[in-house]
């Protein structure tokens, strides 16, 4: 496409993908221009934004359009899939499915549910199988959002162990991390392991170095507006928070607040509210077409019945995992980590209890196509998917149901709310 004449600008169809609530602030296309071209930083509403801060082309837009996680989301790539992987409707492909924990009990009580994915990074560094763990820490600069971090130590790996419920770029320092050339492992959500499977298909170097995908299942991260909207009731001034602590010691752990030397300790359910209905989303969240991360070697989850803890759960529940093995590299992972004493496995569990702890991801599962077909109605970019059965799902709706979706999602559009 030419960079002058009609059509928009190279800055106004990078701007449609924000505009339109589908950037998730992860950093890619900083890495694709070079920070001297687009800068991902906080904007005046609290989200991670690109910002164009040189001279932006329609060739690197088009290539972002390919790569970022807005505008294209796919299942696990095709290779990965064995002939003997099971491929749920709704979970996608499996091979192992389990209820687990870590193994030392200090790293289950720090990690955000049971401390599996924190476990299988330090199994990954001790074993040698990896040289580093690419994830994310509390931010040093905004205490509610995350950041990107390196861990070559099992300490640090669970110095960063927990739930960060902000906005957060864990792909801001990508290309530093291929630039290393050293086997790694990423771990980050469903939407950034999308993304950096994207830039795999233009940088050979992803399937060479990372070694291992790991994946929170994910609902949707806290707008910036929600957290200042919780702060704000608790009585506490934003501006003066030092550290915010989501989740984790315990299960779900306290939502912990730093003001200084003071320490605020709230419930999970103090910050989201007591129901689903009160959970405030990001747009991109809302029509996400891949909660449950089916891109990973592994994906791990909450075991709460019914998708949420009750008040009673806090400290006191040890927390248990949900673990889906995916690829025959996470199914060989999660088996040595257990026989190697990194993880306790309890039991193995199917895909129908797996919804019973998530009955939200279900739901968006099958509603997502007829969401997609509402922002195409109203002429909004329709992200991409490939191998993640959307339109199969919403085939076995209702129709009623399917219009309600696509109905509701048009008047979203009207009103705003996106
Ligand atoms: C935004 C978000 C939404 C979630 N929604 C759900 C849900 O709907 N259902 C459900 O079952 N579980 C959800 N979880 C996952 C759940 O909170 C646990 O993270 C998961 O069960 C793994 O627990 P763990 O104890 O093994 O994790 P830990 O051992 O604590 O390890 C967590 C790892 O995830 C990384 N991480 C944390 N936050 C982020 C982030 N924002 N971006 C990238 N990487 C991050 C950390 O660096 C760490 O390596 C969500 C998590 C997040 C971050
Ligand atoms: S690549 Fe990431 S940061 Fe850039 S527009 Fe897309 S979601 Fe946003
Ligand atoms: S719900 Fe989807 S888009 Fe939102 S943070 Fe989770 S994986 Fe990313």
């Amino acid at each position: 496409m030419s960079d002058v004449g009609p059509g928009p600008s190279p800055i106004e169809r990078l701007q449609a993908i924000v505009d339109q609530g589908l950037c998730i602030g992860c950093g890619l296309c900083q890495a694709v221009a070079g920070p001297a071209i687009i800068s991902v930083g906080p904007s005046p509403s609290g989200y991670l934004e690109p910002m164009v801060v040189g001279e932006l082309s329609h060739d690197t837009v088009d290539t972002i359009y390919d790569v970022c996680p807005g505008t294209r989301i796919d299942g696990l790539p095709p290779n990965l899939v064995g002939s003997d992987t099971i491929l749920d409707p709704v979970w996608g492909p499996w091979r192992r499915m389990v209820l687990a924990w870590a193994a030392d009990p200090e790293v289950r009580f720090e990690g955000s549910t049971g401390g599996v994915l924190t476990a299988l990074a330090q199994y990954l560094l001790t074993s040698g199988r990896v040289e580093f763990i690419a994830h994310v820490t509390a931010s040093s600069l905004e205490p509610t959002h995350g950041e990107p971090t390196v861990s070559e130590t099992p300490a640090q790996v669970l110095a960063a162990a927990g739930s960060r419920y902000g906005p957060t770029a864990p792909l801001l320092n990508v290309a530093e991390l291929l630039d290393r050339g050293r086997p790694f492992a990423f771990i980050a959500k469903p939407c950034d392991l999308a993304a950096l499977r994207n830039w795999a298909r233009h940088d050979d170097r992803v399937d060479e170095l990372v070694r291992y995908w790991l994946t929170p299942v994910c609902g949707g991260f806290g707008p910036p507006a929600f957290t200042r909207g919780f702060l704000d009731r608790m009585g506490i001034d934003p501006a003066t928070v030092t550290g915010f602590r989501y989740r984790g010691r315990g299960c779900p752990g306290p939502t912990r607040v730093e003001v200084g030397e003071r320490v605020h300790e709230f419930h999970y359910l103090d910050y989201w509210g007591d129901d689903e209905s009160q959970w405030s989303l990001p747009w991109r969240c809302r029509i996400c077409p891949d909660g449950i991360g089916e891109s990973a070697d592994i994906a791990a989850a909450d075991t709460w019945p019914g998708g949420s803890p009750d008040r009673e759960a806090g400290v006191t529940d040890p927390g248990t995992n949900a673990v889906v093995a995916r690829t025959v590299v996470g199914q060989e992972l999660l088996e040595a980590a257990e026989r190697d004493g990194a993880v306790i496995v309890e039991r193995t569990i199917a895909p129908a209890e797996l919804g019973d702890y998530q009955p939200h991801q279900v739901a968006k599962k099958y509603a997502v196509a007829p969401r997609f077909q509402g922002m195409g109605d109203m002429g909004r970019l329709v992200p991409v998917t490939h191998g993640l059965r959307i339109d199969e799902l919403a085939a076995r709706q209702p129709p009623a149901e399917n219009e309600r979706q696509r109905a509701g999602t048009r008047t979203r559009i009207i009103e705003g709310r996106t």
